[in-house]
């Protein structure tokens, strides 16, 4: 028999169900906008993505993205009224307690200074949370990924360039708001310039980017022919397709390339002491060229002590991660 009370508590339960909170996350990065409605369990339920530089920037990102949002919303026939709220993940240095970009290493035209959440709320009604695209990333990977049952854990996203996000104690650590640009410390002292205006960056060494302007170098001095390269075009999918036939110049200079990553990583591992390394970006896919070389070659390099529980693998959420890490971070780190 179930008495009253039991009853009464049951049928809440029931309606607390109905009314399942949903969340609008946004991704804005430097070449497209992802927006996607996300439930209480991370579970993307709609996504749909848009071009942010039709025009060279002329249109700023953040006209954009709202011009985006409120057709997404249209199209699927929902109301910003009937969301708890947007989680924005974004690219540049965020300042995530006034929501706004406070720098860019690279050079997006209108982008520094875009009031994000102070745009979005007078848009639509909603609160809003802001924080770099990097940090999103990790906390994608904490509440449903391959970070879920640490607590301590670096996730590097290895692209055009280089990203990082820091988990301490399942928390992203932000500093005085925009710390874990791991592709900003410098690997080499008077090493490449970066568009950061340092030298040496760690993202000069290990992005993807580096890969194709060591291969293409080798290429313009002839070691190399043009020729071998999947429709003569240089890129990460290219290079892979090379290698794993055992191309003689190539192997060196991919090894230089992995020496670089890992230089790094026994770096950071000795200052974070990590208990997980999750390595992200279109390489990463490559388990057999990429994560177990890369494993080797860490573990390897790092003290003792610091390797034993290390471990180093791939991320698990790729295109989504913006917007489901977006969300988490609002859930949960959102002032209230
Ligand atoms: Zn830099």
């Amino acid at each position: 028999m179930i008495n009253q009370e039991e009853q009464i508590s049951n049928q809440r339960l029931d309606i607390q169900k109905e009314v399942t909170m949903e969340y609008i996350g946004m991704d804005i990065g430097g070449t497209s906008l992802k927006l996607g409605i996300i439930n209480e369990e991370g579970t993307v339920l709609s996504s749909a993505a848009f071009e942010v530089a039709f025009d060279g920037y002329e249109t700023p990102i953040l006209n954009t993205a709202v011009k985006s949002l409120k057709h997404f919303l249209e199209e699927h026939r929902r109301l910003p009224g009937e969301f708890a709220g947007i989680g924005v993940s974004a690219t540049g240095q965020v300042d995530p307690s006034n929501g706004v970009i406070a720098g860019t290493a690279g050079h997006i035209k209108n982008w520094q200074g875009s009031r994000i959440r102070d745009t979005l709320f007078e848009n639509f009604k909603l609160p809003v949370t802001v924080m770099n695209d990097a940090n999103c990333a990790a906390l994608a990977e904490k509440w449903i990924g391959g970070a879920k049952e640490v607590s301590d854990a670096l996730v590097i996203t290895i692209g055009t360039g280089v990203g990082g996000g820091i988990l301490i104690n399942s928390k992203i650590f932000t500093g005085l708001g925009f710390a874990g640009e791991l592709g900003h410390f410098s690997l080499k002292g008077d090493g490449k310039p970066c568009t950061c205006g340092n030298r040496g960056c760690y993202e000069q060494y290990a992005s993807t980017t580096a890969l194709v302007n060591a291969v293409a170098e080798s290429v313009s001095k002839g070691l190399l022919s043009l020729e071998d390269f999947e429709n003569r075009s240089i890129n990460g999918r290219s290079i892979f397709k090379l290698l794993s036939c055992g191309n003689p110049v190539l192997l060196p200079i991919y090894g230089q390339w992995l020496d670089d990553i890992a230089q790094g990583l026994v770096s950071l591992t000795h200052i974070f002491n990590p208990q997980l390394i999750l390595l992200g970006g279109g390489v990463s896919k490559q388990e057999k060229l990429f994560i177990e070389p890369l494993q080797k070659k860490v573990m390897e390099r790092v003290m003792p002590a610091f390797r034993q529980g290390l471990q180093i693998k791939a991320a698990s959420l790729f295109n989504d991660a913006g917007i489901v890490g977006a969300v988490y971070y609002f859930k949960n780190f959102r002032d209230k």
